[in-house]
């Protein structure tokens, strides 16, 4: 049976590299035994100048009916953060329980880290951040406003189900990785409440994995250790403030936004999980198909691994990293001046070659 993709390339560069994706599923679709179905939604940006709205009523239901969702970006100049992220990023990561937001942290074969002598050994680590609940929530409120006594508070919600799922499904992936080894990101230190709550979680989930070595950072030394030790991690865990942080780090010291991939994962599967490069729309180069596409490639890499489509996926991976380590078709971001459909292209001839 074919996999049901929804579509939503989205704004800006999101409308270039989500047609390049396509490509690639499409060339593994000529395999035998593999087969897509894709629908396209034309929620973004634009949706919401015509609109009023980022997507319309019903887009929740309809979309809950696919078996996985890849979008390209969302947001644009002239419409506020706060309505494409409340307007569709949230209610899609909400409404469809995608408790964990993974981002793979690896140094591609070719590629230079801002790290002085740090090579594709040092950096391979993949960075999970709890994603429905923690620091971001909305309780909390401003008291005496334009006072001198004006204050504000924030709550933080963890709770022992979020976080043991979230954990659970950081502890399998580490038991499923060579080194089987987890870190977490604390504060047990500074925040007196939920962080040692947090900590306590992880010691109940590892031990059930007894076969994973674990261990734990507050979060302000974990950073600095991204940067001076990046060989130490394995799989990194973090509540959603924490792990935000950490999955823009991490990214950071491995080539940089225009390779660097995310999924948001609904464990049980019951609802689609949802892919998505982490860069967003890029107005500054949307329009001129420069985009480096390999953030999209590896997040449908990580979409086929989630489909348990490994074999295609690890074709697609080694397809991406025979061109970045042969360094002659790279995009602009990584020094080369490849388009987007020719960078794409070259992948394509190793798929097919
Ligand atoms: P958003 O608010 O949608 O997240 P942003 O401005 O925070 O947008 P990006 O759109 O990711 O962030 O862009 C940040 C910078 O990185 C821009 O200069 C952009 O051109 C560059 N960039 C992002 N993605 C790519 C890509 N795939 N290829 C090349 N450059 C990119
Ligand atoms: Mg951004």
């Amino acid at each position: 049976m074919a996999h049901r993709i929804a579509l939503i390339p989205g704004d800006g560069i999101g409308l270039e590299v989500t047609p390049e994706g396509v490509r690639c599923l499409e060339a593994l679709a000529r395999r035998p035994g593999l087969d897509f179905e894709f629908t396209e939604f034309p929620y973004s940006c634009e949706y919401y100048a015509k609109h009023g709205v980022m997507m319309p009523e019903g887009a929740i239901d309809e979309l809950s009916g696919f078996d996985k969702i890849l979008l390209g970006a969302v947001g644009y100049p002239g419409v506020p953060d706060h309505v494409s992220l409340w307007g569709l990023l949230i209610p899609l990561r909400r409404e469809f329980q995608q408790c964990v937001n993974l981002r793979p942290v690896r140094l591609l074969r070719g590629l230079t880290s801002p790290l002085r002598n740090r090579g594709p050994e040092d950096i391979d680590f993949i960075v999970v951040r709890e994603n429905n609940e923690g620091e971001y929530s909305e309780i909390g409120g401003r008291l005496y406003d334009g006072l001198p006594e004006g204050m504000a508070i924030q709550s933080t919600v963890i709770t022992r189900k979020g976080s043991e799922r979230v954990l659970d499904f950081a502890f399998r992936l580490a038991q499923s990785r060579p080194a089987r080894h987890l870190s977490s990101a604390t504060k047990s230190n500074g925040i007196k409440h939920t962080m040692p709550f947090w900590d306590e979680c992880v010691a109940d989930v590892g031990r059930r994995y007894p076969d994973v070595t674990w261990d734990q950072f507050h979060i302000d030394i974990l950073a600095a250790n991204f940067v001076t030790h990046p060989d130490w991690f394995d799989v990194v865990v973090g509540s959603n403030l924490f792990g935000d942080i950490l999955s823009d780090l991490g990214p950071a010291i491995a080539g940089g936004i225009g390779v660097a991939p995310s999924a948001n994962i609904n464990p049980t599967g019951e609802l689609p999980s949802m892919f998505e490069p982490v860069h967003g729309s890029a107005p500054d180069i949307a329009g001129k198909g420069i985009a480096n596409p390999i953030a999209m490639l590896w997040t449908v890499v990580m979409m086929l691994e989630d489909l348990s489509e490994q074999q295609a996926a690890d074709d697609l991976m080694g397809a991406i990293e025979a061109v970045t380590g042969e360094g002659r078709v790279l995009t602009g971001d990584l020094g080369g001046s490849a388009s987007t459909r020719e960078f794409t292209d070259a992948v394509l001839a190793h798929l097919n070659g």
